[in-house]
């Protein structure tokens, strides 16, 4: 039976996610960026909480675990890289762990460099991943507790999921991703067809996210820096790609 996938805003700009598996009857939280919200979510889809996967320590990614955790006893998975800064953690996961929720595959992908442990929940036979703060739709993580090499390299990983890999984020920050996109590759139609969608959905007030890694590989300029027309606008063309990925990242810094 398929996944039951509920997304919803959170705190200013933060998704929420729950992860129900209808066949076992259990639920995991994607990051809980505060109690409130996501026990508010899980009461209205009547599900019970079994766990909460932490993609990294952020504040606005951990508020809600200790809570969460002593009303409901959910088991909390995060990264072991930095799961002395994950309130409440039970397991903590790297590179190549494997786990289930219910009756899915869940595979651990360490995604460093928004913060130095970061990881990725990618669920293979589900179709989608949960990236947390690495990768956002036109958009990535910001660089802080990692290199811009690490960074690139981790984008790098999940540009490589299959195209179809329906892809969650922790942000919306797609119409402010879209402008800046724009100013990197103006002359990509796919590009400029996908900024006049989100502007139209943000408008209605409505979510641009999940993503999906095809859409992003076409649009999304923090993955497209082997592109002869970014290399040429840039004045990198024959930088290492996460050079370019660094000239990217660092005019988004500023913009
Ligand atoms: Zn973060
Ligand atoms: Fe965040």
């Amino acid at each position: 039976m398929a996944l039951e996938i509920y997304q919803f805003p959170c705190l200013s700009d933060n998704f929420g996610v729950l992860v129900h598996d209808p066949e076992r009857g259990v639920t995991a939280s994607i990051d809980a960026p505060n109690a409130e919200s996501v026990r508010g979510a899980l009461k209205h889809k009547g599900w019970k909480l079994s766990y909460i996967f932490t993609t990294h320590h952020h504040a606005d990614h951990t508020d809600g675990n200790l809570a969460l955790k002593s009303e409901t006893g959910c088991v909390i998975i995060g990264p072991k890289a930095e799961a002395a800064k994950v309130p409440g953690i039970d397991t903590a996961v790297s590179e190549g762990d494997a786990f289930r929720l219910g009756s899915h595959q869940v595979r651990v992908l360490e995604t460093p460099g928004h913060t130095a442990g970061h990881i990725t929940f990618h669920m293979p036979t589900a179709n989608v991943a949960f990236v947390g703060d690495t990768l956002f739709a036109l958009g990535c993580g910001r660089v802080i507790e990692g290199t811009m090499e690490m960074m690139w390299n981790s984008l790098a990983k999940l540009a490589a999921l299959p195209g179809n890999t329906s892809i969650y984020c922790g942000h919306e920050y797609t119409l402010a991703n879209a402008k800046f996109a724009l100013t990197i590759e103006p002359e990509n139609e796919a590009l400029v067809a996908r900024a006049r969608e989100v502007e139209a959905l943000r408008q209605a007030g409505k979510a641009t996210l999940p993503t999906r890694i095809d859409l992003e590989l076409t649009t999304n300029p923090f993955l497209r820096v082997k592109s002869e027309a970014i290399r040429k606008r840039l004045g990198l063309e024959s930088a290492a790609d996460w050079q370019v990925f660094a000239e990217v990242r660092n005019r988004k810094n500023k913009a």
